[in-house]
């Protein structure tokens, strides 16, 4: 018979298996466990509706058998089943969902210990096997299929034999050496307290004939007889109680159960009485999946309904700010004989959904409290998605999200939330204020905000891109409106100091003009400012729209984008201002080119590209000589 090889990077995951010099080889028993009861999950669910399946809820289990003299290991499900087709993708191909973190880690060629923290799944029988068989019937289908490889050299399929669906997975043990002891994998006590460390809460019972002893009736003699055994407790880990679960129990669970090698940073254990009576275990990672602002992330939570897994990712439970939630919601009161489709329209899901909602923005909102390190390295992670959150359908889930949300204060020099911001605000301030820009630092040092800084005022500095489309959805938070220092007016004179101005701009209207005249289409106003403090000149945004909307708009829809106006402020204070003034009188050719340098400085503070950079660095050059 002709021998398959596997696809390329699944034969680099087998070597490293077949080689492994891994102490946990013991993990291949869970792995193996874990894929039957997914099969068995997949069967239980398509009982629900087909009554053909005929096998009842207390049927289905996972069977361990043990031929010791042939040192032989066989898990047994009758589950789902695999047909011909299936058995070679799924059996020639590292899988997609758990060995794709471990593919990316190999690819980075991190240590190899990384192989206990993934769910490196069906391969790692090799760790402990020098050949395997799985011998596999698809429900529905008519013939069984016999797969068999010893890893090394690719892997054949035949048909085969078994009379129900399931699927059995057969492991020729390797030989003993001086340092492994395969053979203990035979053991009852091993594989006893494997199956209570790592699959204790597989919801179907795992059984394997054990020998006992019973003292003969009549006698004191004692008797070895053989019985069936059920190894696991069969309680899945969110079904116990809180004080009953360790640290350590919540965490092993969360990384095989969403392929995530890192430590969750909480994790939010449910149990919930009422209307609907639910349990949920729900996990904040410490890191962001790689796919998780790709389109391809799915967000969502496991359904499970009285044991049965009913959906993988059920998006009805979680809201969309909150999709960087990982976790499991089992409930007895969703009725299961409904279709999908109605379940997830159903009320009962609706009320879990909402009482999750609360659940999370309370744990958020405790840790943002009482651990800022962790919340930070939270929004270091997730912040965006909040504040995605907070803008989407125009401001709707802001009550679950603003109070989550933080942005670097200039005054304070960290992040801090808008509370925050609003509880330190200045005597006399009125406004939330905010500068968005590409990069904090830079911000800093704009003239607004230095001004406002000179008064006591804090401004919020934005160097995220969906930061500005907060303020514009919140409209106000805590009853204080916002203030983009960089398009507003700050409002911050007196009557008096506005009629000086006036007054000055009646004075220098010549030289305002002359600039004007000087720079054409470039702006579309030139004005004076008497909020500049020490800095000469100024560009600002002629109504609403900011430079950074523009540019963000001209990114992403380039099709709705159009410029906004450019309005340059000039301080008539400034030195450098009243050089041109004079240069105006006596070398109006210098005093056209001093106009052109303050435009171009203008534009450069604000974070605006130059039309043209040469003939900046020519006319520095030339004012030099
Ligand atoms: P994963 O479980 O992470 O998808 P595995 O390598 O463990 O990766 O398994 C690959 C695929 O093989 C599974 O997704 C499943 O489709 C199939 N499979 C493995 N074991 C069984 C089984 N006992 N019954 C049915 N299908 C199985």
């Amino acid at each position: 018979m002709e021998k398959m090889q596997f696809k390329a990077e699944s034969q680099r995951l087998l070597d490293l298996m077949i080689n492994s010099i891994y102490t946990n080889r013991e993990i291949f028993l869970r792995e193996i466990i874990s894929n039957a009861s997914d099969a068995i999950d997949k069967l239980a669910y398509t009982a629900l509706t087909d009554d053909k399946v005929g096998i009842s809820r207390e049927d289905f289990a996972i069977t361990i058998t043990r031929a010791k003299d042939a040192r032989i290991l066989t898990i047994s499900d009758n589950g789902i089943g695999m047909n011909r087709t299936e058995m070679e993708e799924n059996l020639g191909t590292i899988a997609k969902s758990g060995s794709l973190g471990f593919k990316q880690a190999m690819e980075k060629k991190e240590d190899i210990d990384i192989i206990g923290q993934f769910g490196v799944g069906f391969y790692s029988a090799f760790m402990v096997a020098s050949s395997v068989t799985v011998v596999s019937k698809k429900y529905g289908e008519d013939k069984a299929w016999r797969w068999d490889s010893d890893g090394a050299d690719g892997y054949t399929i035949e048909e085969g034999e078994r009379e129900y669906p399931g699927t059995d997975v057969i492991m020729t043990l390797k030989p003993d050496t001086e340092e492994e002891k395969y053979s203990e994998f035979l053991e009852e006590y091993t594989l006893r307290s494997l199956v209570r460390k790592y699959s204790d809460y597989i919801h179907y019972p795992i059984r394997m004939e054990v020998s006992k002893s019973r003292k003969k009736e009549d006698s004191d003699e004692y008797e070895s007889y053989q019985a069936v055994e059920i190894l696991n407790s069969m309680v899945p880990i969110w079904q116990r109680a809180k004080k009953d679960v360790t640290e350590e129990e919540y965490e092993n669970f969360y990384r095989e159960k969403f392929f995530d090698f890192n430590k969750p940073l909480r994790t939010v254990h449910v149990s919930a009485e009422g209307t609907v009576s639910f349990k949920a275990l729900l996990y904040i990672p410490g890191k962001a999946p790689f796919d998780f602002y790709s389109k391809d992330f799915k967000r969502g939570l496991q359904l499970y309904s009285s044991g049965v897994m009913i959906m993988e990712n059920c998006e009805e439970l979680l809201p969309e700010h909150f999709r960087f939630v990982r976790g499991v919601v089992d409930s007895q009161d969703l009725s299961l004989n409904i279709s999908r489709e109605m379940l997830q329209h159903s009320r009962q899901l609706t009320i879990i959904a909402r009482n999750l909602e609360k659940k999370i923005k309370s744990e958020l909102t405790g840790m943002l409290e009482n651990d800022r390190q962790s919340y930070e390295q939270f929004f270091g992670v997730f912040g965006r998605q909040l504040k995605y959150g907070t803008v989407a359908d125009y401001g709707a889930h802001k009550d679950a999200t603003q109070d989550l949300l933080l942005f670097y204060s200039n005054k304070q020099g960290k992040l801090i939330s808008l509370k925050e911001y609003v509880d330190s605000m200045a005597e006399g301030q009125e406004k939330i204020y905010y500068a968005p820009g590409e990069h904090t630092d830079r911000l800093a040092k704009l003239p607004q905000v230095k001004l406002l800084a000179d008064k006591g005022y804090d401004v919020l500095l934005f160097g995220d891109e969906v930061d500005e489309f907060v303020p514009q959805t919140l409209m106000t938070y805590s009853e204080k409106s916002f203030c983009n220092v960089t398009t507003e007016d700050l409002q911050l004179q007196s009557e008096e100091e506005k009629k000086e101005l006036e007054t000055k701009a009646e004075s220098m209207k010549g030289i305002l003009t002359f600039v004007k005249q000087t720079l054409g289409e470039r702006v579309k106003e030139v004005r004076l400012s008497a909020n500049l403090g020490s800095a000469p000149v100024c560009m600002v945004p002629d109504a609403g729209m900011s430079f950074e909307m523009e540019k963000y708009m001209k990114r992403v829809n380039p099709e709705y984008a159009f410029p906004v106006g450019r309005i340059l402020e000039l301080n008539p204070e400034h030195t450098a201002v009243k050089a041109m003034e004079k240069a105006v009188i006596e070398d109006p050719v210098k005093a056209a080119d001093y106009a052109r340098l303050l435009c171009c400085q203008a534009q450069l503070m604000a974070e605006l590209p130059l039309e043209d950079p040469v003939a900046y660095t020519e006319l520095v050059c030339k004012l030099m000589q």
